[in-house]
C-alpha cells in the first residue's frame, strides 16, 4: 500500500464516522457527492449518503484488489 492508497483508506474511514454523526473535515465537491457527483453532500462528509459512502469504499476497495498491490483483506472466502 502506498501513500495514495493510505490516504483513501483514511479517507474512507474519516468518511464512515462523518456519516455516524461525527465532524469531519472532508468535504464534496462544490458541495456535490464526490461518488454520485448530484446530489447535495451531507454535511461535513463528502458523500450525499451513506450508500454512496460505501459504494465508493467498495469501489476503493476492488480496484486495491485489482491492482494486487494491497494483500486481501475482509474478504470472505466460501468453499
Ligand atoms: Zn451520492
Amino acid at each position: 500500500m502506498d501513500d495514495a492508497d493510505l490516504a483513501q483508506e483514511l479517507e474512507a474511514a474519516i468518511i464512515t464516522i462523518a456519516l455516524l454523526n461525527r465532524p469531519s473535515r472532508i468535504k464534496g465537491l462544490n458541495g456535490k457527492c464526490v461518488w454520485c457527483e448530484d446530489q447535495p453532500v451531507v454535511a461535513n462528509t463528502a458523500f450525499c449518503s451513506a450508500e454512496c459512502c460505501e459504494d465508493h469504499r467498495k469501489h476503493t476497495r476492488e480496484l486495491e484488489q485489482r491492482g494486487g498491490s494491497s494483500p486481501p483483506r475482509d474478504r470472505n472466502l466460501e468453499d
